[in-house]
């Protein structure tokens, strides 16, 4: 869906629950990881981009302290709390429990607020791993940037918004996700350095084509996973004497007291592979070498399938199906935190009609569930529309 259609969405909502026009609208764009998976946290590399799929709000300010949060696709609930006062996690509003740490954490960091009413939408699906919760986050910081016109930069509001995460939503993500959202560029990909919050740009090549098949396979206990699989990586990280994985190498592993074959010794495997696949990589796309690229991916699934091992049978066999249809003219792998969710290819965008075919001639006679297939153009980040 376009977003002037989330736009009207937002702006009819805010009308009819607030009884006035919105002023402000804003946009955070979801993402999708072309590599580097599970190697933000790690201080490693990552290769997302923005995607057409985003969060969007329509705000005005209140001047009487009161922010007042409207979820346009929940039925229209509400939550409400008090800027000035001190804000907490609620305990039954998960989707609120995002933006409020937002707002906290912009406090925190000292700039000054007002009130709001802020009707929030998005067509991000949820829990795909195309990370509409970072889409939710940065388009919070974004209407408040935007209605308080705080001098923040999108790095900042990425770094609130993972601040928000891990403490009012309690997941223990990277920063990845936030940063692209805030940060994308139209017709790139980014290359982001998850220590320095550097990033290079990456031309996605003209008739390269960008494929998300989401398995429909949601990942409703991911955050436990997820932290018990940071856990692992910073176990690892200090039986190596390193700061983090991304300071050590296969070699340092190998010869390390990690037993081969154990856990620790696997997801430590994955990650420094996978840093470095992401780097090759972005140095392939960059050649316009899509054959490369190709291979990069399906390497990078494999070890998040033998190594990591957070993919399940219906991701993998999306990756088989796309990888048949594909040979060595593209790439595919999961994207996204793992345990369901989506795949992305990359493919001449001559073969996207015949990819699709395949998909769809497979996935569902084999597993049960329809899949869905988005084709994406990459995106800038969150601002004001
Ligand atoms: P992912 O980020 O991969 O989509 P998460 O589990 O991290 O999955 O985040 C999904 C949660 O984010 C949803 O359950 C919901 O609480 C919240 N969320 C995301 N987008 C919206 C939205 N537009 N409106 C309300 N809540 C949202
Ligand atoms: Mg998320």
């Amino acid at each position: 869906m376009p977003s002037t259609h989330l736009k009207q969405r937002a702006a009819n909502v805010f009308q009819d629950v607030c009884g006035y026009p919105a002023t402000t609208f804003v946009q955070a764009p979801g993402r999708v990881n072309l590599i580097g998976e599970h190697t933000d946290y790690n201080d490693g590399f990552v290769m997302p981009c923005a995607i057409d799929y985003q969060a969007v709000i329509a705000c005005a300010k209140r001047d009487d302290g009161v922010i007042r949060l409207i979820s346009v696709d929940y039925d229209h609930i509400q939550d409400s709390f008090v800027v000035n006062q001190e804000i907490k996690p609620t305990e039954d509003k998960l989707w609120a429990n995002y933006m409020r740490g937002v707002v906290h954490f912009l406090k925190e960091k000292g700039y000054s607020l007002g009130g709001a009413d802020i009707a929030i939408t998005g067509n991000v699906p949820l829990g795909s791993g195309l990370s509409s919760s970072a889409a939710l986050e940065v388009v919070t910081g974004q209407a408040m940037k935007a209605l308080y016109e705080l001098d923040v930069t999108q790095s900042d509001l990425a770094l609130i918004g993972q601040a928000s995460e891990h403490n009012f939503a309690g997941c223990k993500c990277g920063i990845m996700d936030q940063m692209i959202s805030a940060c994308g560029e139209k017709g790139h990909a980014l290359l982001l350095d998850c220590r320095s919050l550097e990033t290079k740009s990456v031309h996605i090549p003209e008739g390269v084509s960008i494929m998300i098949v989401n398995s429909n396979v949601t990942h409703s206990l991911v955050d436990g996973a997820y932290n018990a699989l940071r856990e692992q990586c910073e176990e690892a990280s200090r039986l190596l004497g390193k700061v983090a994985l991304r300071d050590a190498t296969l070699a340092e592993l190998g010869a390390s007291s990690i037993k081969k074959g154990s856990d620790v010794y696997k997801r430590a495997h994955h990650v420094i592979s996978e840093n470095e696949r992401t780097v090759a990589c972005a140095d392939a796309l960059i050649a316009g070498d899509l054959q490369k690229v190709g291979e990069y991916m399906y390497a990078s699934h494999a070890s998040m399938r033998d190594d990591f091992e957070i993919t399940v049978p219906e991701i993998d066999y999306i990756v088989e199906v796309l990888t048949e249809a594909l040979g060595n003219k593209g790439g595919a792998r999961m994207t996204g935190g793992g345990f369901g969710g989506c795949c992305v290819a990359l493919m001449p965008t001559e073969m996207v009609p015949q990819v699709q075919a395949a998909i769809e001639a497979k996935y569902q006679a084999k597993t049960g569930i329809k899949e869905s297939i988005y084709i994406c153009t990459p995106q800038n980040g969150a601002g004001v529309i």
